[in-house]
Protein backbone atom coordinates (compact mmCIF):
# COMPACT_ATOMS: atom_id res chain seq x y z
CA UNK A 1 0.00 0.00 0.00
CA UNK A 2 0.95 3.30 -0.66
CA UNK A 3 1.31 5.75 2.37
CA UNK A 4 0.17 9.17 2.42
CA UNK A 5 2.94 11.58 4.39
CA UNK A 6 2.06 15.02 6.15
CA UNK A 7 3.83 16.88 4.02
CA UNK A 8 6.18 16.20 0.36
CA UNK A 9 7.80 18.55 -1.90
CA UNK A 10 6.69 18.52 -5.60
CA UNK A 11 9.80 19.11 -8.10
CA UNK A 12 8.30 19.35 -11.80
CA UNK A 13 10.73 18.46 -14.88
CA UNK A 14 11.23 22.21 -15.48
CA UNK A 15 12.49 22.40 -12.08
CA UNK A 16 15.07 19.90 -12.51
CA UNK A 17 16.21 21.16 -15.97
CA UNK A 18 17.19 24.56 -14.45
CA UNK A 19 19.46 22.61 -11.81
CA UNK A 20 21.33 20.74 -14.23
CA UNK A 21 21.91 23.89 -16.32
CA UNK A 22 23.43 25.48 -13.37
CA UNK A 23 25.73 22.10 -12.56
CA UNK A 24 26.71 22.36 -15.42
CA UNK A 25 27.79 25.89 -15.38
CA UNK A 26 30.97 27.76 -14.17
CA UNK A 27 29.53 28.80 -10.79
CA UNK A 28 27.82 26.04 -8.41
CA UNK A 29 28.13 28.00 -5.67
CA UNK A 30 28.91 31.55 -4.72
CA UNK A 31 27.95 32.93 -8.17
CA UNK A 32 25.19 34.95 -9.63
CA UNK A 33 21.66 32.43 -8.91
CA UNK A 34 21.90 32.92 -4.81
CA UNK A 35 21.69 37.61 -5.80
CA UNK A 36 19.12 36.39 -8.27
CA UNK A 37 16.43 34.29 -5.93
CA UNK A 38 16.89 36.29 -2.97
CA UNK A 39 15.99 39.36 -5.21
CA UNK A 40 13.31 37.26 -6.50
CA UNK A 41 12.12 36.64 -2.80
CA UNK A 42 12.44 40.30 -1.52
CA UNK A 43 9.76 41.20 -4.20
CA UNK A 44 7.21 38.33 -3.87
CA UNK A 45 7.43 39.72 -0.12
CA UNK A 46 7.24 43.21 -0.95
CA UNK A 47 10.61 43.81 1.36
CA UNK A 48 14.04 45.78 0.22
CA UNK A 49 16.28 42.76 1.04
CA UNK A 50 16.72 39.08 1.32
CA UNK A 51 19.66 36.92 2.36
CA UNK A 52 19.32 33.17 1.25
CA UNK A 53 21.72 30.42 3.49
CA UNK A 54 21.62 26.78 4.29
CA UNK A 55 18.82 26.18 6.04
CA UNK A 56 15.44 27.73 7.94
CA UNK A 57 17.89 27.41 11.03
CA UNK A 58 21.10 28.62 9.81
CA UNK A 59 18.44 31.83 8.72
CA UNK A 60 17.01 32.00 12.62
CA UNK A 61 20.69 31.67 14.12
CA UNK A 62 22.02 34.36 11.68
CA UNK A 63 18.65 36.77 12.54
CA UNK A 64 19.53 36.36 16.76
CA UNK A 65 23.08 37.25 16.26
CA UNK A 66 22.29 40.20 13.93
CA UNK A 67 20.02 41.74 16.41
CA UNK A 68 22.90 41.08 19.16
CA UNK A 69 21.39 38.75 21.03
CA UNK A 70 23.31 37.61 23.88
CA UNK A 71 23.51 36.39 27.57
CA UNK A 72 21.54 38.26 30.33
CA UNK A 73 18.61 38.79 27.40
CA UNK A 74 15.61 37.42 27.43
CA UNK A 75 13.68 36.47 24.09
CA UNK A 76 9.94 35.86 24.04
CA UNK A 77 8.75 33.18 21.82
CA UNK A 78 6.04 30.47 21.72
CA UNK A 79 6.26 26.94 23.03
CA UNK A 80 4.00 25.35 20.21
CA UNK A 81 6.88 25.59 17.36
CA UNK A 82 9.89 23.37 15.82
CA UNK A 83 12.62 23.33 17.68
CA UNK A 84 14.54 25.61 16.00
CA UNK A 85 12.56 28.79 16.62
CA UNK A 86 13.57 28.58 20.41
CA UNK A 87 17.45 26.56 19.55
CA UNK A 88 18.58 30.12 17.86
CA UNK A 89 17.54 31.89 20.44
CA UNK A 90 19.98 29.55 22.84
CA UNK A 91 22.84 29.40 19.89
CA UNK A 92 22.86 33.05 20.96
CA UNK A 93 23.41 32.27 24.87
CA UNK A 94 20.50 34.68 25.12
CA UNK A 95 17.57 33.31 26.94
CA UNK A 96 14.23 32.04 25.41
CA UNK A 97 11.00 32.64 27.42
CA UNK A 98 7.74 31.26 26.56
CA UNK A 99 4.13 33.08 26.54
CA UNK A 100 1.48 31.17 25.92
CA UNK A 101 -0.67 30.30 22.81
CA UNK A 102 -4.56 31.41 21.65
CA UNK A 103 -6.02 28.33 21.28
CA UNK A 104 -8.18 29.24 18.85
CA UNK A 105 -5.53 30.45 16.25
CA UNK A 106 -2.58 28.48 17.59
CA UNK A 107 -0.37 31.68 17.29
CA UNK A 108 1.09 33.45 20.70
CA UNK A 109 -1.24 35.64 22.18
CA UNK A 110 -0.02 39.09 22.96
CA UNK A 111 -1.43 39.31 26.22
CA UNK A 112 0.95 36.71 27.11
CA UNK A 113 3.32 37.86 25.42
CA UNK A 114 2.95 41.67 27.68
CA UNK A 115 3.13 39.54 30.78
CA UNK A 116 6.37 38.03 29.91
CA UNK A 117 8.19 41.26 29.55
CA UNK A 118 10.84 42.71 32.00
CA UNK A 119 14.30 44.97 31.99
CA UNK A 120 15.73 41.59 30.23
CA UNK A 121 13.68 41.54 27.25
CA UNK A 122 15.45 41.90 24.14
CA UNK A 123 13.10 40.60 21.25
CA UNK A 124 9.94 38.92 20.55
CA UNK A 125 10.21 35.66 18.53
CA UNK A 126 6.75 35.20 16.85
CA UNK A 127 5.73 32.14 14.51
CA UNK A 128 3.07 32.10 12.43
CA UNK A 129 1.96 28.68 12.82
CA UNK A 130 0.80 26.40 10.04
CA UNK A 131 0.88 29.63 8.03
CA UNK A 132 -1.67 31.59 10.11
CA UNK A 133 -0.48 35.22 10.14
CA UNK A 134 0.09 36.42 14.10
CA UNK A 135 -1.17 39.61 15.61
CA UNK A 136 1.58 41.98 14.12
CA UNK A 137 -0.39 44.87 14.58
CA UNK A 138 -0.60 44.02 18.55
CA UNK A 139 3.03 42.58 18.20
CA UNK A 140 4.33 45.72 16.98
CA UNK A 141 2.55 48.01 19.24
CA UNK A 142 4.12 45.97 22.42
CA UNK A 143 7.30 45.74 20.82
CA UNK A 144 7.56 49.77 20.58
CA UNK A 145 6.07 49.95 24.01
CA UNK A 146 9.43 48.01 25.15
CA UNK A 147 11.39 49.04 22.33
CA UNK A 148 12.39 45.39 21.44
CA UNK A 149 13.20 44.08 18.22
CA UNK A 150 10.77 41.76 16.35
CA UNK A 151 12.24 38.25 14.67
CA UNK A 152 9.22 36.80 12.71
CA UNK A 153 9.85 33.19 12.16
CA UNK A 154 7.90 32.58 9.14
CA UNK A 155 8.80 29.15 8.14
CA UNK A 156 5.03 27.81 7.60
CA UNK A 157 4.16 31.32 6.51
CA UNK A 158 5.51 32.00 2.58
CA UNK A 159 2.91 33.32 0.96
CA UNK A 160 0.43 34.33 3.89
CA UNK A 161 -0.93 37.93 3.89
CA UNK A 162 -2.62 40.09 6.57
CA UNK A 163 -4.87 43.00 5.77
CA UNK A 164 -3.40 46.20 7.09
CA UNK A 165 -4.79 49.83 6.49
CA UNK A 166 -7.07 48.39 4.08
CA UNK A 167 -4.17 46.82 2.19
CA UNK A 168 -3.10 43.25 1.80
CA UNK A 169 0.55 42.45 2.82
CA UNK A 170 2.42 39.70 2.92
CA UNK A 171 4.41 38.05 5.33
CA UNK A 172 7.75 38.92 4.87
CA UNK A 173 7.43 42.28 4.11
CA UNK A 174 8.82 43.06 7.52
CA UNK A 175 6.29 46.09 7.68
CA UNK A 176 5.88 45.64 11.63
CA UNK A 177 9.32 43.53 12.15
CA UNK A 178 12.77 43.54 11.38
CA UNK A 179 13.80 40.75 10.13
CA UNK A 180 11.35 37.20 8.70
CA UNK A 181 12.85 33.86 8.23
CA UNK A 182 11.65 31.40 5.97
CA UNK A 183 12.49 27.51 5.59
CA UNK A 184 12.56 25.98 2.30
CA UNK A 185 13.08 22.27 3.83
CA UNK A 186 11.14 19.99 1.18
CA UNK A 187 7.94 19.89 3.50
CA UNK A 188 7.80 23.82 3.01
CA UNK A 189 5.56 25.73 0.56
CA UNK A 190 8.86 26.11 -1.83
CA UNK A 191 12.11 24.06 -1.90
CA UNK A 192 15.86 24.39 -2.25
CA UNK A 193 16.45 20.69 -0.54
CA UNK A 194 17.96 22.11 2.46
CA UNK A 195 18.00 26.04 2.86
CA UNK A 196 16.72 29.50 4.31
CA UNK A 197 16.25 32.92 3.93
CA UNK A 198 16.14 36.19 6.04
CA UNK A 199 13.89 39.11 4.23
CA UNK A 200 14.66 42.72 5.99
CA UNK A 201 14.00 46.48 5.05
CA UNK A 202 17.13 47.26 7.59
CA UNK A 203 20.09 47.84 5.75
CA UNK A 204 22.73 47.37 8.40
CA UNK A 205 20.74 44.03 9.28
CA UNK A 206 20.93 43.10 5.80
CA UNK A 207 24.76 43.48 5.80
CA UNK A 208 25.40 41.78 8.55
CA UNK A 209 23.37 38.88 7.80
CA UNK A 210 25.53 38.49 4.55
CA UNK A 211 28.87 38.76 6.87
CA UNK A 212 28.25 36.19 9.46
CA UNK A 213 27.14 33.80 6.64
CA UNK A 214 30.12 33.69 5.71
CA UNK A 215 32.93 33.40 8.28
CA UNK A 216 32.30 37.04 9.30
CA UNK A 217 34.58 37.85 7.14
CA UNK A 218 34.52 41.92 5.28
CA UNK A 219 36.07 42.78 1.96
CA UNK A 220 35.22 46.70 1.43
CA UNK A 221 37.06 49.68 0.47
CA UNK A 222 39.19 49.70 3.63
CA UNK A 223 40.22 46.19 3.56
CA UNK A 224 41.00 47.06 -0.31
CA UNK A 225 43.52 49.69 0.63
CA UNK A 226 46.18 47.07 2.41
CA UNK A 227 45.74 45.19 -1.13
CA UNK A 228 43.02 43.66 -3.10
CA UNK A 229 43.75 40.14 -1.71
CA UNK A 230 43.40 41.63 1.94
CA UNK A 231 40.32 40.76 3.79
CA UNK A 232 39.19 41.27 7.39
CA UNK A 233 37.33 39.00 10.36
CA UNK A 234 35.77 41.18 12.43
CA UNK A 235 33.07 39.28 13.96
CA UNK A 236 32.72 35.03 14.38
CA UNK A 237 30.38 33.95 11.24
CA UNK A 238 29.54 30.64 9.51
CA UNK A 239 29.60 28.85 6.37
CA UNK A 240 26.34 29.13 6.00
CA UNK A 241 25.98 29.87 2.36
CA UNK A 242 24.00 27.98 -0.13
CA UNK A 243 24.35 26.62 -3.30
CA UNK A 244 23.79 28.06 -6.44
CA UNK A 245 21.78 25.14 -7.79
CA UNK A 246 19.54 25.53 -4.54
CA UNK A 247 18.81 28.95 -5.49
CA UNK A 248 18.04 27.65 -8.95
CA UNK A 249 15.68 25.26 -7.64
CA UNK A 250 14.47 27.85 -5.50
CA UNK A 251 14.01 30.70 -8.59
CA UNK A 252 11.92 27.93 -10.51
CA UNK A 253 9.87 27.03 -7.34
CA UNK A 254 9.08 30.64 -6.45
CA UNK A 255 7.62 30.89 -9.92
CA UNK A 256 5.14 27.91 -8.89
CA UNK A 257 4.53 29.19 -5.73
CA UNK A 258 0.61 30.85 -6.58
CA UNK A 259 -0.41 27.33 -7.76
CA UNK A 260 0.90 25.24 -4.92
CA UNK A 261 -0.76 28.25 -2.64
CA UNK A 262 -3.96 27.55 -4.48
CA UNK A 263 -3.88 23.92 -4.07
CA UNK A 264 -3.12 23.80 -0.65
CA UNK A 265 -6.08 26.46 0.11
CA UNK A 266 -8.14 23.61 -1.74
CA UNK A 267 -7.58 20.93 0.26
CA UNK A 268 -7.85 22.85 3.28
CA UNK A 269 -11.36 23.92 2.11
CA UNK A 270 -12.26 20.25 1.32
CA UNK A 271 -11.19 19.36 4.98
CA UNK A 272 -13.10 22.33 6.30
CA UNK A 273 -16.06 21.39 4.54
CA UNK A 274 -16.42 17.90 5.43
CA UNK A 275 -14.99 18.13 9.00
CA UNK A 276 -16.54 20.55 10.38
CA UNK A 277 -19.38 18.29 10.74
CA UNK A 278 -17.75 16.37 13.26
CA UNK A 279 -18.66 18.21 16.34
CA UNK A 280 -15.43 16.86 18.33
CA UNK A 281 -13.26 18.37 15.72
CA UNK A 282 -12.29 22.22 15.50
CA UNK A 283 -9.84 24.11 13.52
CA UNK A 284 -7.80 27.01 13.43
CA UNK A 285 -9.55 30.11 13.68
CA UNK A 286 -9.04 32.48 11.33
CA UNK A 287 -10.79 35.97 9.82
CA UNK A 288 -11.07 37.87 6.59
CA UNK A 289 -8.12 39.97 7.18
CA UNK A 290 -5.99 37.36 7.16
CA UNK A 291 -4.86 34.73 4.24
CA UNK A 292 -3.77 31.38 5.74
CA UNK A 293 -0.91 29.57 3.71
CA UNK A 294 -1.68 25.85 4.85
CA UNK A 295 1.54 24.57 5.63
CA UNK A 296 -0.30 22.38 7.84
CA UNK A 297 -3.55 21.25 8.34
CA UNK A 298 -4.38 20.81 12.19
CA UNK A 299 -7.75 19.56 13.75
CA UNK A 300 -7.83 19.55 17.51
CA UNK A 301 -10.06 16.71 19.23
CA UNK A 302 -12.82 18.74 21.57
CA UNK A 303 -13.08 15.79 23.27
CA UNK A 304 -12.81 14.44 26.81
CA UNK A 305 -9.83 12.25 27.83
CA UNK A 306 -8.52 14.29 24.10
CA UNK A 307 -5.30 12.63 25.07
CA UNK A 308 -6.59 8.62 24.55
CA UNK A 309 -8.34 9.89 21.33
CA UNK A 310 -5.45 11.32 19.99
CA UNK A 311 -3.46 8.70 20.33
CA UNK A 312 -6.02 6.13 19.16
CA UNK A 313 -6.87 8.70 16.22
CA UNK A 314 -2.92 8.39 15.30
CA UNK A 315 -2.10 4.85 15.18
CA UNK A 316 -5.13 4.12 13.67
CA UNK A 317 -4.43 6.47 10.93
CA UNK A 318 -1.12 5.54 10.33
CA UNK A 319 -2.24 1.83 10.09
CA UNK A 320 -4.50 2.57 7.41
CA UNK A 321 -0.86 4.23 5.91
CA UNK A 322 -1.57 7.74 6.76
CA UNK A 323 1.32 8.81 8.20
CA UNK A 324 -0.18 12.16 10.24
CA UNK A 325 1.78 14.29 12.22
CA UNK A 326 1.82 15.94 15.55
CA UNK A 327 3.06 20.01 15.60
CA UNK A 328 4.43 20.07 18.49
CA UNK A 329 5.29 18.78 21.74
CA UNK A 330 5.72 22.09 23.57
CA UNK A 331 8.91 23.35 23.50
CA UNK A 332 9.21 24.25 27.65
CA UNK A 333 8.80 20.49 27.96
CA UNK A 334 11.86 19.09 26.38
CA UNK A 335 14.10 17.37 28.21
CA UNK A 336 16.77 20.03 27.46
CA UNK A 337 14.83 22.97 28.12
CA UNK A 338 13.43 21.47 31.64
CA UNK A 339 17.16 20.75 32.62
CA UNK A 340 18.67 23.90 31.84
CA UNK A 341 15.65 26.42 32.41
CA UNK A 342 13.89 24.45 35.13
CA UNK A 343 10.48 24.52 32.52
CA UNK A 344 7.94 22.16 34.02
CA UNK A 345 4.12 20.98 32.97
CA UNK A 346 1.74 23.55 34.05
CA UNK A 347 4.06 26.39 32.22
CA UNK A 348 2.30 27.36 29.71
CA UNK A 349 -1.43 25.65 30.19
CA UNK A 350 -2.92 26.81 27.14
CA UNK A 351 -0.04 25.18 24.77
CA UNK A 352 0.17 21.87 26.90
CA UNK A 353 -3.85 21.56 26.57
CA UNK A 354 -3.64 22.14 22.89
CA UNK A 355 -0.70 19.44 22.40
CA UNK A 356 -2.97 17.07 24.00
CA UNK A 357 -5.55 17.36 21.10
CA UNK A 358 -3.46 18.00 17.70
CA UNK A 359 -2.90 16.24 14.91
CA UNK A 360 -1.89 17.16 11.50
CA UNK A 361 -3.67 16.01 8.04
CA UNK A 362 -1.76 15.17 5.14
CA UNK A 363 -1.78 18.41 2.95
CA UNK A 364 0.65 19.28 -0.21
CA UNK A 365 0.09 20.22 -3.75
CA UNK A 366 -0.13 16.62 -5.06
CA UNK A 367 -2.16 15.00 -3.01
CA UNK A 368 -4.91 14.04 -4.84
CA UNK A 369 -8.99 14.06 -4.58
CA UNK A 370 -9.16 10.14 -4.26
CA UNK A 371 -6.63 10.47 -1.35
CA UNK A 372 -8.22 13.70 0.51
CA UNK A 373 -11.26 11.62 0.62
CA UNK A 374 -9.83 8.20 1.88
CA UNK A 375 -8.15 10.53 4.87
CA UNK A 376 -11.56 12.25 5.43
CA UNK A 377 -13.87 8.90 5.32
CA UNK A 378 -11.17 7.26 7.66
CA UNK A 379 -11.05 10.18 10.08
CA UNK A 380 -14.83 9.75 10.19
CA UNK A 381 -14.86 6.26 10.81
CA UNK A 382 -12.61 6.39 13.97
CA UNK A 383 -14.09 9.21 15.80
CA UNK A 384 -17.34 8.48 15.48
C1 LIG B 1 11.05 24.12 9.34
C2 LIG B 1 11.09 25.07 10.45
C3 LIG B 1 12.27 25.64 10.93
C4 LIG B 1 13.64 25.19 10.52
O1 LIG B 1 13.87 25.12 9.19
P1 LIG B 1 15.01 24.15 8.60
O2 LIG B 1 15.10 24.64 7.20
O3 LIG B 1 14.50 22.76 8.73
O4 LIG B 1 16.26 24.39 9.37
C5 LIG B 1 12.17 26.63 11.89
N1 LIG B 1 11.00 27.01 12.41
C6 LIG B 1 9.85 26.46 12.00
C7 LIG B 1 8.57 26.95 12.60
C8 LIG B 1 9.86 25.47 11.03
O5 LIG B 1 8.71 24.90 10.67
Amino acid sequence: MKTIPYGRQHIAKSDIEKVVKVLGSDWITQGHKVSEFENALAKYCGCKYAVAVSSGTAALHLACLAANMKKGDEVVTTPISFLASANSILYTNAKPVFADIDYETINIDPVEINRKINKKTKAILPVHFAGLPCKMNDIKEIAKTYNLLIIEDACHALGAEYKYNGKWIKVGSCKHSDMTVFSFHPVKHITTGEGGAITTNNKMFYERLKVLRNHGIYKDKKTNRKGYWNYEMRDLGFNYRITDFQCALGLSQLERLNDFLVKRHNIAKVYIDNLLEIEDIEVQKTNNSLKHSYHLFVIKLNVKRAGRARRKLYEQLHRLGIRVQVHYIPIHLQPYYRKSFGFKAGDSPVAEDYYKRCISLPLYPELKKKEINFVIDSIKSIII
